[in-house]
């Protein structure tokens, strides 16, 4: 059964939380096993699911899209089994959709950092650009990265820098994203230094585990959000 979950969006709450990262892999069971405070229960391939370590410090960042329209979650993180925000490399994803009845919402980045960005998809909802689509990767020097998926329209190339509130992108549906679904498939990775720039600009699916994040928002009337398909077992999901 799903369950409608309120996630709260932190207003101006900039912390690090003092998680202890660890590295336990052990085998687990999705929505099930606690893996404890540090790591979260995540699958590894359609047949595995292992306690993922989770890092030491929680980013918290600006609202990914711009617009004046309104705008719901449909997916958010950890969903339920059968969706596709339970990878190790998707899990605390969200999927946030701008109001059909206007054009699609702006892209902004969340931080400064070096760009890798993909843009060969002209078709919706297919597999171009390993299921994620036209995509942006901002490699920020703290080792985050930030990944904005099924975009429509790119505004950034490969090596550039990019400064925190610059528009990146048009909210889209190519890759993997359902029929007539425009939406932008957000997500905080880390560390990306373990697998390097160079292999994750060749391998554009490639990316770090997923990790929690704090959304600060700046208006007050935006900062609850309900993300449609979440799972409702796990402490994180008041983590936005
Ligand atoms: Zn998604």
């Amino acid at each position: 059964m799903l369950k409608i979950v309120t996630l709260i969006i932190f207003l101006n709450i900039s912390i690090s939380v003092g998680l202890n990262a660890s590295s336990n892999n052990q085998p687990c069971i999705y929505g099930v096993t606690d893996c404890g405070s540090n790591a979260q229960c995540v699958f590894i391939d359609l047949t595995k699911s292992e306690c993922m370590a989770l890092p030491g410090s929680i980013p918290s960042i600006r609202f990914p899209l711009k617009s004046k329209h309104k705008f719901f979650c449909d997916q958010g993180n950890l969903s339920p089994p059968e969706n596709s925000h339970i990878y190790k490399n998707t899990a605390f994803a969200i999927d946030l959709v701008s109001d059909r009845k206007h054009p699609p919402a702006k892209i902004v980045s969340v931080s400064q950092g070096t760009v890798i960005a993909y843009s060969k998809c002209t078709k919706h909802n297919d597999q171009c650009g390993d299921g994620f689509g036209n995509s942006v990767k901002v490699l920020a020097n703290d080792g985050f990265l930030y990944f904005y998926a099924h975009l429509e329209k790119i505004f950034v190339k490969t090596g550039s820098v990019v400064s925190e509130g610059q528009i990146i992108g048009i909210e889209g549906n190519t890759g993997l994203t359902g029929e007539n679904h425009r939406h932008l498939h957000f997500s905080v990775h880390y560390n990306w230094r373990d697998i390097g720039f160079q292999n994750l600009e060749n391998n554009i699916g490639q990316l770090p585990p997923s990790v929690p994040f704090f959304i600060r928002e700046l208006k007050k009337d935006s900062r609850q959000i309900s993300c449609k398909r979440t799972s409702g077992k796990t402490e994180w999901l008041n983590w936005f």
